[in-house]
């Protein structure tokens, strides 16, 4: 298998290759040419599979440099760090299946893909005689995911921005209490933005990014898609033991990779009847699938943060496929939209976007009253962003079908707002009671790109 650019501007290269190039070198993202088939007698062999056993069959289709039993290793090490022995358990609840992403070291669905992607780094830096340094900027999900998934790594440091005291205070901890040696949190005053603009000032400043090997972890990474892309055969398979009802899938979705995972599955050949897509007040994709306008707003912060974003990075993979793999075309949209702040599709495009995809877009009321009424009926509790997935749910999908909400973060990663919701305080679990009680280690720091980039310059060594 060999992977090519959106853009156009690279020779095919390999999936080793590809982990390591992360965005492409052309400013394109990474597919691989073609997608692995997979008929119903995999699906039937596939049943009695374990998660990593799943994964292996799923993600060894895309890998052919790395030999098996390392791949085998590297995968069941990603998954042993999650508390259930299912990693991504199904659960029914009030007419719905909650596919829950959250039992990984951060609480939220991040883990699945940012466990797998450390230890392949470590894998191929070690193989390669190479180091890593990886700088990121956060508002709080991506970044303690990615510690967690390379703390303590050989040959890899990671450096993360976030914005001093505008996480959730389960964020912050999550991340600074990490110690190890590699990991670096850099606590801003300032805003996610002034994080952002460093980060970006840093890479585009080439000597500096040559001179210190730095490597990004935004979900551009195809690895972290193809990891996404199994808990959607996972969740299949456990539905369709107990129903012959057509199966559905409702995600909340902010930078368009959890969505593309699953769009993903269904090419392969996963029977899906419905990728819902659902947003929260930061609406563009829905307004693109719904009314063909794809065009820049302002982003709105909101009770699911997360999904607070307004140009989705992994939507270009979608453009891709739609344009029927032309580059010219995905390059000629970006440009429009640099120029003129929107993308314009044909009439057919868009009745192909309706094929692929339903969506909608739920306010904060609505999320919050989800909550409310989903624990007054069921007594589960729903996290903010799995609540905007569902509400839209249980609004769009047909009463027949199997209706699977991906449920991305728990609720205790979002403690203030469930509380808020309910009324009432929420069970604190207790992996996030011991945080509290940890040393921790952050420097607080001024928005100041000179003293960050001298900062950085110590540190790496
Ligand atoms: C990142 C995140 C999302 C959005 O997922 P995308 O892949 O960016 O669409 C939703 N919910 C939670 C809790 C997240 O951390």
């Amino acid at each position: 298998m060999r992977y090519i650019s959106t853009r156009g501007g690279i020779v095919p290269i390999s999936f080793k290759d590809a982990v390591m190039m992360g965005l492409a070198s052309d400013g394109g993202l990474l597919l691989p040419q073609s997608y692995p088939v997979i008929t119903r007698d995999h699906l039937n062999a596939w049943r009695s599979l374990s998660y990593p056993d799943l994964a292996f069959e799923v993600i060894s289709r895309y890998v052919d440099d790395i030999p098996a039993a390392d791949l085998k290793n590297i995968i069941s090490r990603s998954y042993a760090t999650f508390t259930h022995d299912e990693v991504t358990p199904l659960v029914k609840k009030d007419g719905v299946y909650i596919l829950e992403l959250f039992h990984g070291v951060t609480l939220a669905f991040k883990d699945v893909a940012l466990q797998f992607l450390g230890n392949l780094f470590e894998y191929i830096l070690a193989e390669r005689h190479q180091t890593l340094n990886i700088i990121g900027a956060t508002s709080g999900d991506t970044g303690s995911a990615a510690i967690h998934g390379v703390r303590g790594k050989q040959g890899i440091s990671i450096f993360i921005l976030h914005p001093h005291g505008k996480t959730s205070e389960v964020q912050a901890l999550q991340m600074t209490s990490v110690t190890d040696a590699n990991v670096h949190n850099i606590a801003v005053r300032g805003t996610f933005d002034d994080c952002q603009d460093m980060v970006k000032e840093l890479f585009g400043d080439l000597e500096f990014k040559q001179k210190y090997a730095l490597g990004a972890v935004n979900s551009i990474n195809w690895a972290r898609v193809l990891a996404q892309v199994v808990y959607y055969f996972y969740a299949w398979l456990r539905v369709t033991e107990e129903t012959d009802a057509p199966v559905s899938f409702s995600v909340p979705t902010g930078n368009f990779g959890d969505i593309f995972a699953g769009y993903v599955a269904k090419r392969m050949g996963l029977p899906i009847d419905t990728l819902l897509l659902a947003t929260n007040e930061n609406n563009i994709l829905t307004r693109f699938i719904n009314e063909a306008d794809y065009s820049l707003g302002e982003v709105v912060a909101t009770v699911s943060p997360s999904m607070d974003i307004q140009i989705a990075s992994n939507f270009e993979r979608y453009l891709f496929h739609l344009f029927a793999g032309s580059p010219v075309r995905v390059t000629d949209a970006f440009a429009e939209l640099k120029e003129h702040g929107r993308i314009t599709c044909t009439p057919d495009e868009m009745e192909q976007v309706r094929k692929d995809f339903c969506s909608a877009s739920v306010d904060q009321k609505a999320t919050l009253q989800t909550i409310c009424d989903f624990y007054g009926d069921s007594g589960y509790l729903l996290d903010p962003h799995t609540a905007v997935g569902v509400r839209a749910a249980l609004d769009l999908l047909p009463t027949d079908s199997a209706k699977i909400c991906l449920a991305t973060a728990h609720p205790a990663k979002f403690g203030e707002t469930v509380e808020q919701a309910l009324g009432a305080p929420v069970p604190v679990p207790e992996s996030v009671r011991e945080l509290y009680g940890k040393p921790t280690r952050c420097d607080v720091m001024d928005a100041d790109i000179s003293a960050v980039r001298e900062f950085i310059a110590a540190h790496i060594g």
